[in-house]
């Protein structure tokens, strides 16, 4: 299989070609298909398998396709990740996989002064990367709304847990605008353990499981 065969809109393939990823990753072939259907999903995969680009990419394809207008301070996807390093990865990966376009990426994460990332989603933001306590923190001050979520991305759901960030992801997984219908949620983890268990089983709906 190829990247081309995956349905992503040229725009993306080019980008992705220019990254040099010239071949699917195993979570890649089967995560996309999945996501760009907007269907539920919990994957079981390591960091280094390529996960990033297995949500991003169809995200993104989602996101070109539809909803070119937004609202400042609700985005359309937001990924919440445990800890500023990922969240920076993922915001370089995105930007370099939307670079040219109109998609806004934005991030949010603790330890750093919050006016400049609060200013940046203020001024319109499709896509947000972010680490739970900084989110719910701009979420409590009215500065992001779910409101006009379509992807929910959960990335390294054990670590989240383990590093105490259980009621942050409860709330959002439980926040009202979430539960509702049309929005796609995926999580990633690379354990499976009865806590993963359940949350998927709580706010996952009609989900796939993937392990690569
Ligand atoms: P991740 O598991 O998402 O953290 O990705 C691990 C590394 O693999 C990152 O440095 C990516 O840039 C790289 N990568 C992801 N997908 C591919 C691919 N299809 N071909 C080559 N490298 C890739």
């Amino acid at each position: 299989t190829s990247f081309e065969e995956s349905g992503l809109r040229d725009y993306l393939l080019q980008n992705v070609k220019k990254s040099g990823y010239s071949k699917p990753t195993p979570i890649q072939k089967y995560a996309i298909p999945i996501i760009m259907e907007k269907r539920d999903l919990m994957g079981c995969a390591q960091t280094g398998s390529g996960k990033t680009a297995a949500f991003l990419l169809p995200i993104l394809h989602n996101i070109m396709q539809e909803n070119r207008n937004l609202t400042p301070g609700k985005p359309q996807c937001l990924i919440v990740a445990p800890t500023r390093e990922l969240v920076i990865q993922i915001y370089d990966e995105a930007r370099k996989f939307s670079i040219g376009s109109w998609v806004k990426v934005c991030l949010a994460y603790g330890g750093a002064a919050s006016n400049h990332q609060s200013n940046k989603i203020g001024s319109g933001c499709h896509l947000l990367v972010a680490t739970p306590g900084r989110l719910m923190d701009f979420v409590n001050k009215g500065i992001i709304s779910f409101d006009d979520l379509k992807f929910l991305v959960l990335d390294e759901a054990d670590r989240m847990l383990d590093m105490g960030f259980r009621d942050s992801i409860e709330k959002i997984c439980a926040h009202e605008t979430i539960t509702k219908e049309g929005l796609t949620t995926l999580m990633f983890s690379a354990t499976f353990p009865e806590e993963i268990q359940r949350l998927a089983g709580a706010y996952l709906r009609d989900y796939i499981f993937l392990t690569v």
